[in-house]
């Protein structure tokens, strides 16, 4: 397996090398999946890149091509109804653990799982104007 894009400080960086036990799940070349330490529900999971990153965004586009498929591979081999697919980044944001991870958290019931909150905002058509010009000009 390649390393060369782990770090020596990172405890996701430790599991996908085995320094650091994890019930596997499965796992690419590019990718690792493993059952979270504490749960939101039973069958909760992480699939992460074989890479270190803190953000979505400064991976590579050839592991985050790579992890969906993954991710959805076991959401079908759980056997999942329902559930929520979720990747924090930031510590805002609810990111803990700097290295890029997407959730994959069953949702059997209101009770277990993930609970959101969604605060939502009512802006004017003219806001969204002006918010999708900001986002336009950097693309
Ligand atoms: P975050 O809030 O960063 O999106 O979520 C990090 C997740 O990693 C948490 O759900 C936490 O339970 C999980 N986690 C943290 N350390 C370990 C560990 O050593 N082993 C496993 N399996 N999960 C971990
Ligand atoms: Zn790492």
């Amino acid at each position: 397996m390649a390393t060369t894009h782990l770090t020596d400080d990172c405890i996701f960086c430790k599991i996908i090398r085995g320094e650091i036990p994890s019930h596997k799940v499965a796992e690419t070349d590019k990718s690792y999946c493993f059952l979270d330490i504490n749960p939101l529900s039973e069958g909760h999971a992480l699939v992460i890149p074989k890479y270190h990153a803190q953000f979505f965004h400064e991976l590579p586009d050839d592991h985050l091509a790579d992890l969906l498929p993954l991710a959805k591979k076991v959401a079908v081999a759980s056997g999942l109804d329902q559930y929520n697919l979720l990747q924090n980044n930031g510590a805002m944001a609810h990111q803990v653990v700097p290295h890029v991870h997407f959730h994959i958290i069953p949702k059997p019931s209101q009770e277990q799982g993930l609970k959101i909150g969604w605060p939502q905002q009512q802006p004017s058509q003219d806001d969204l104007k002006k918010t999708l010009g900001r986002i336009k000009e950097k693309l």
